[in-house]
């Protein structure tokens, strides 16, 4: 057996805290040397032994065409050959910004950045620029990126390391968060009838995501655009996760509800830093120069990411692609309650679009309190099985999973007959 994943991983950590550039790639939450890749295509992705693997990870959720689509590929040479940056206005940001709307009915406007957490950021100071009011909910478990009024009791990686608010963010910062829980809806009419003149807005996931997968309960998001309006604060659906993923109107389209703002990233990219924050035109005049909330970008609107991102829509649009990745996606989780159970283990898994979620338990979680109460041994003992074998799950009981276009019925086998062996060691 090669040793040159533990040796990348022992020589990274010299230079690199941990080893890695974002946390959860350090694989503490479920132990041992991540293996360090090399090269991906389609639904596989190749470490640095040559080892093989099928992958749900999809890097976080960017890659819903599935890994160096040819499409995306060629487009991101086309670019690149003809330049890599301007810092000046390019004639394909406007197509990507076309599509965004045109795709997303909500979005009358929108700004281009380089990450989710950009996104959420300029969103949230202009909830706060629209309103002239400071608060802002969300709630328990959502991640929004790690900006600092975001980083109190946030998901994703915060959560998997036990430290959701994040040291290094003053309290008087953190004083004008809100926290809640997400699908109490009960919380959140008390939260407005309390403090609605200062709530600048509300921050939701309309499916939580990073707190493994958590749909909202009927009504819970309905709540929260009534609320909002009632109480003339707006409403920001973080869509970076589900956008063009939950459907390709993003969960909005699909849970029928029309945000005032939402933030975009990962399939907007395709794979390349892109970040958006878009909606409705009243609120995005707010933004330089047109209004006097800042925000802007060396790198913004590259042209080589929005390439990606073009050419990624442009497959994510397809006829038929949604039902089809969507249809794939139910085959493997309906596939591995199945396994679980003839291997006698307390198990649930669902899913929503190509996203979905895996539970050591013996229903859907639907608040942060039931995700808590997963069995997170078991499922470190699962995810280290199933890597043995070749899949690639995220290395986090707290992470949904992502299905591409290039997963077919043979990915799914072998995922499976996987599973069947990796239940019975969990
Ligand atoms: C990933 C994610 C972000 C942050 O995006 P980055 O590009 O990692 O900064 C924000 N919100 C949600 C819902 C996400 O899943």
């Amino acid at each position: 057996m090669s040793q040159r994943n533990q040796d990348l991983f022992e020589r990274a950590q010299l230079r690199i805290p941990a080893g890695v550039n974002s946390p959860v790639r350090a694989f503490r939450a479920v132990g041992g040397a991540p293996p360090f890749m090399e090269r991906a295509s389609g639904a596989h992705v190749w470490d640095a032994e040559g080892r093989r693997y099928i992958d749900y990870l999809g890097s976080w959720g960017p890659m819903v065409a599935g890994h160096t689509h040819p499409a995306v590929v060629e487009a991101v040479q086309a670019a690149a050959a003809k330049a890599l940056s301007f810092g000046a206005p390019t004639e394909t940001e406007i197509e990507l910004a076309e599509a965004i709307c045109r795709l997303v009915p909500s979005i009358e406007r929108v700004r281009l950045g380089s990450s989710g957490t950009e996104a959420t950021m300029t969103a949230i100071r202009l909830a706060r620029g629209f309103t002239g009011r400071s608060l802002i909910v969300k709630f328990e478990g959502c991640y929004h990126g790690h900006a600092d009024s975001l980083l109190v009791k946030a998901g994703s990686g915060a959560l998997t390391f036990g430290n959701p608010s994040s040291a290094g963010v003053p309290p008087e910062t953190a004083a004008h968060t809100l926290v809640l829980d997400f699908n109490d809806l009960a919380q959140v009419e008390k939260t407005f009838a309390a403090r609605g003149a200062e709530i600048a807005g509300v921050i939701v996931e309309p499916v939580a995501g990073n707190m493994n997968l958590v749909l909202p309960k009927p009504g819970f998001l309905e709540a929260l655009r009534a609320q909002c309006s009632t109480h003339g604060a707006v409403l920001i659906l973080d869509e970076v996760m589900t956008g063009f993923r939950v459907a390709l109107g993003g969960a909005q389209a699909r849970l029928g509800i029309r945000p005032d703002l939402t933030t975009l990233g990962k399939v907007i990219g395709g794979g390349l830093p892109v970040g958006a924050v878009g909606g409705r035109r009243d609120i995005m005049e707010k933004i330089a120069p047109l209004g006097p909330v800042y925000q802007a970008g060396t790198l913004s609107g590259n042209p080589v990411a929005v390439a990606a991102g073009l050419a990624t829509l442009k497959l994510v649009e397809a006829p038929g692609f949604q039902d089809r990745i969507e249809s794939t996606t139910r085959s493997l989780i309906q596939g591995l309650v199945a396994e679980a159970r003839k291997a006698n283990v307390t198990f649930s898994a669902q899913s929503i679009g190509s996203m979905f979620g895996v539970y050591f338990r013996a229903t859907p979680p639907t608040s942060f309190a039931e995700v808590m109460e997963c069995d997170k041994d078991r499922f470190n003992r699962f995810f280290h099985a199933m890597l043995e074998r070749g899949v690639y799950l995220a290395p986090s009981a707290y992470e949904a999973g992502f299905v591409s276009a290039a997963h077919g019925a043979a990915e799914i086998e072998d995922t499976l007959k996987a599973a069947a062996e990796a239940f019975r060691l969990a």
